[in-house]
């Protein structure tokens, strides 16, 4: 089993011990979701939000919500993410030659 396997089976047993994946129509929710929150501690974090201040530390815990979010849709999704990552590298390799 890979790293990256291991970890997706730790989000899979987490996810099961809140009560399982939601149908899949729903699964992209969450990462909308997330991805808002990275967004928001982003544009925070370039100054575009005059009186707000984030970390580097609350910038990376959005970052983590919106990777758990996006393996949570593979996972949910039954699709082979590590095999689907290794492909979307080959494809841009192989565009840069
Ligand atoms: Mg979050």
């Amino acid at each position: 089993m890979t790293d990256f396997e291991i970890i997706c089976q730790k989000v899979d047993d987490l996810i099961n011990s809140l009560g399982g994946y939601w149908s899949k129509e729903w699964l992209i929710e969450p990462v909308i979701e997330e991805l808002g929150e990275f967004s928001k501690e982003l544009q925070i974090s370039a100054g575009l939000h005059p009186g707000k201040t984030t970390s580097s530390e609350k910038l990376m815990e959005e970052y983590g919500d919106l990777l758990f979010a996006v393996i949570a849709l593979g996972r949910g999704l039954n699709i082979q993410i590590e095999e689907s990552l290794l492909n979307t590298i080959s494809k841009y390799t192989n565009r840069k030659k």
